[in-house]
Order: structure tokens, then sequence, then C-alpha cells
């Protein structure tokens, strides 16, 4: 099969758009910032053996390519409409495309986002997603926005993903019954990128960020950005049911330092606090004019090591 076949065969598909003038098909795509608006792009590699295992199963990886990036749209409050796909193959493998193709068509076409464009080359399996939204002009959810005072939220409980990776090493499985270690799994291998939410809280929130490289280290760049710090009460993070189940010391670990969650963690004035809450996030702490992170379990300082992963 040669690459336009390749192309035709698996990439033509999705929800078409009104806002894309071109898209498949041309040397680029001609798509429609309505005005008033500010483009928001975003990209993201996931490469084998680093991303995600060599065995990976091809729709995971693609629903997780098309995920991770619309999960950075939902961070800066952006409304997705468009994606492009760099895919690099060591083989065209029918069945491992078609798989992919479905993975990533599955979540495209329930956000109602359109693939309209991309590049096919031979070599090591790498998937590079390029997404864009749009934002009324001024109204982006930033990272430095958060002000002392201010509560802290997160959408959801974190630390599943960094659960389903042990459990796809190997490890933990015996510890918790098969549902539980399932319900890590999905979280791992398909994260909800946040999308209405972050909607929701552009006129709500005063910082976003998505959670990608554990709870902790993203906070600090949440804070550092915002040139504040914050009281994390660990007593009011919530906790998942398969990290309920395991030893809390360890879910603790799980729920601050691992990656891979793609919850949004932000803040918001007092003022915002039950139409967020009325969203479904959970207050886990607040922001401090005192800078560094400070964690506590009921009233009482913790003190734990908090790194999260880099590449470097
Ligand atoms: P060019 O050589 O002009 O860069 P290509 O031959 O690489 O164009 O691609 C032909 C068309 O197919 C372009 O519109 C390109 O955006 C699209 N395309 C290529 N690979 C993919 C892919 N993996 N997914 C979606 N569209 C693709
Ligand atoms: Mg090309």
């Amino acid at each position: 099969m040669d690459e336009f076949a390749l192309i035709r065969q698996f990439f033509t598909q999705g929800p078409t758009r009104p806002d894309v003038s071109a898209g498949i098909g041309d040397d680029a795509a001609l798509l429609q910032v309505p005005v008033g608006q500010e483009l928001v792009v975003t990209t993201d590699t996931l490469v084998a053996g680093r991303h995600f295992p060599d065995d990976a199963a091809a729709f995971d990886i693609g629903w997780k390519s098309l995920a991770v990036n619309l999960s950075d749209l939902a961070a800066m409050g952006a409304e997705a409409r468009w994606v492009t796909l760099a895919l690099t193959l060591p083989t065209a493998n029918e069945s491992f495309l078609r798989e992919f193709a479905r993975g990533f068509f599955a979540l495209a076409a329930q956000e109602q986002v359109a693939l309209v464009g991309g590049d096919t080359t031979r070599g090591p399996l790498s998937v590079t997603v390029t997404a864009m939204g749009t934002v009324p002009t001024g109204q982006a959810l930033r990272r430095g926005g958060a002000v002392a005072g201010d509560d802290l939220w997160i959408s959801a409980p974190p630390g599943d993903a960094a659960l389903g990776l042990q459990i796809a090493l190997g490890q933990w499985a015996d510890e918790l019954p098969d549902s539980l270690a399932t319900q890590a799994l999905e979280r791992l291998h398909r994260p909800t990128p946040r999308l209405a939410l972050g909607l929701a809280l552009r006129p709500l929130a005063s910082a976003c960020l998505d959670v990608s490289d554990g709870l902790a280290q993203d906070l600090g760049h949440l804070l550092a950005a915002s040139g504040t710090g914050a009281e994390l009460d660990l007593g009011l993070l919530p906790q998942s049911p398969a990290l309920r189940h395991i030893d809390p010391a360890f879910a603790s670990v799980f729920a601050l330092t691992g990656g891979d969650d793609y919850e949004l963690l932000f803040t918001a004035p007092a003022s915002s606090a039950t139409a967020v809450q009325a969203l479904g996030a959970t207050r886990i702490g607040r922001i401090t004019a005192m800078p560094g992170l400070r964690l506590f379990r009921d009233g009482t300082a913790v003190d734990m090591p908090l790194t999260g992963y880099t590449h470097f």
C-alpha cells in the first residue's frame, strides 16, 4: 500500500466541520478562525517505548495521541476544532492502522474535531498530533493568574494512571480486584480530555493547567507562573476507588507524583466556589503569597519527596 492509499483508506474520515475550507488533500489546510477569537495551538509527540510500551494496543495509541493534545486545549479553556497527525511507521501494517484510526476517530467523533492534514513517513513508531482550537480574545485560561487567597481545585482524583502503569509493568495487580485494576489501566491508556470543563471554567478560574507530569510538579509550574505558593491538604485530595484500595503511603505518592492523569488543576477566587463545585471539581487547597508548595493533612504539616516526570 502506498502512502496516498494509506491516507485515503485510514485517515480520510471522521467529523467534518463548516469551518474547514480545505482539509486533507491539498498542500495545507485552510481553516476559518472566527472574528474576535484567538487561535490556540498545541503539539505533543508519543514515542513507542517511551510514552507507550512497544506492545501497546493500537486503539489506545490512537486515542491517547489525540487525548493528550485535546487536554492541553482544555487547560487553556479553548474550544477544540482541528487536528493534524504526523505518523511515522516502521511498516504499513493494516491491522495496526485500522485499530489506530478506530481509537483516534472514536475520540475525534466524541469531541467533534476534524482531522485536516498530516504527514506519513517510515521509521520507528512515533505519533505527533497538533491540535487547534479557539478562544474569545483575552479569555484563555493561563498558568499565571493565581492570586493569594484563591482556592485550588482538581477535576477528578489523580494517580490512577500511575497505578495503571505499575500494573502494566506487572506490579500491584495482586493487591487489587480485577475491576479496579482495569479502571486504573483504562485511565492510563484512554485518558479523558476535560474539554467541557475547560470551557465552563473560562469565566470562573484564575489559572489552569492539565496534570501530565504529576500533580506536585505541574502545580509547581502554575505557582511559578503566578508568583505564588500553595497549601495542599492531602485530606481533601479525592481518592479513586483503586487508590483507596492500596497502602495509603503509596496512594499519596501515585496521586502527587504520578504522571499521565490529564486532569485539570486550577485556581479560582472564593466567589466562584459554588459554581466550580457544581461542575464536579474538588477543592484541595489554597493559594498563598508565600512561595513554595506546603503539604498538610488535617491541619498538620506533612513532608514527602515530590518529584514528577522529566525527559532529561
Ligand atoms: P505534501 O507532500 O504536500 O506535504 P503529502 O503527500 O505529505 O503532502 O500529504 C498529502 C495530503 O495528505 C496532505 O493534505 C496532508 O496533509 C495529508 N496527510 C498526509 N499524511 C496524513 C495523515 N497521517 N493523516 C492525515 N492527513 C495526512
Ligand atoms: Mg508530506
